[in-house]
C-alpha cells in the first residue's frame, strides 16, 4: 500500500484512493504522478496497462486480463486488416 500525504489536512492516507480518507478532498499527488506519466511517454499505438509492483492482488489480476484482451483485441485488428488488404489487391 502506497501512502500519500493529504495536502489539504495534512494526514497520511492510502494513496490508491482518489480521496483522502480523513477530509474527503481529492488527493492530487496521484493526478499529477499519473500526468507526469502520460507526458514522459507519448502513444506508440496502442498504449498497453502498465502493472506497477505495488498494485494490491486484485488491481493486478484485472490489468492482466485487461492486458489480454487488449492483446487479443490488437491481433484481431491487424488480422482483419490483413485480410482486408489481401481481398483488395
Ligand atoms: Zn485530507
Amino acid at each position: 500500500m502506497k501512502e500519500v500525504k493529504c495536502e489539504h489536512c495534512g494526514f497520511w492516507t492510502n494513496g490508491e484512493d482518489a480521496n483522502c480518507h480523513y477530509c474527503a478532498q481529492r488527493l492530487n499527488n496521484r493526478d499529477l504522478t499519473e500526468q507526469e506519466q502520460l507526458e514522459k511517454e507519448p502513444l506508440k499505438g496502442l498504449p498497453f496497462i502498465e502493472l506497477k509492483p505495488d498494485d494490491p492482488f486484485i488491481v493486478k489480476g484485472f490489468k492482466h486480463t485487461l492486458r489480454f484482451l487488449q492483446l487479443i483485441f490488437t491481433t484481431l485488428i491487424s488480422m482483419i486488416g490483413a485480410m482486408a488488404s489481401s481481398t483488395v489487391h
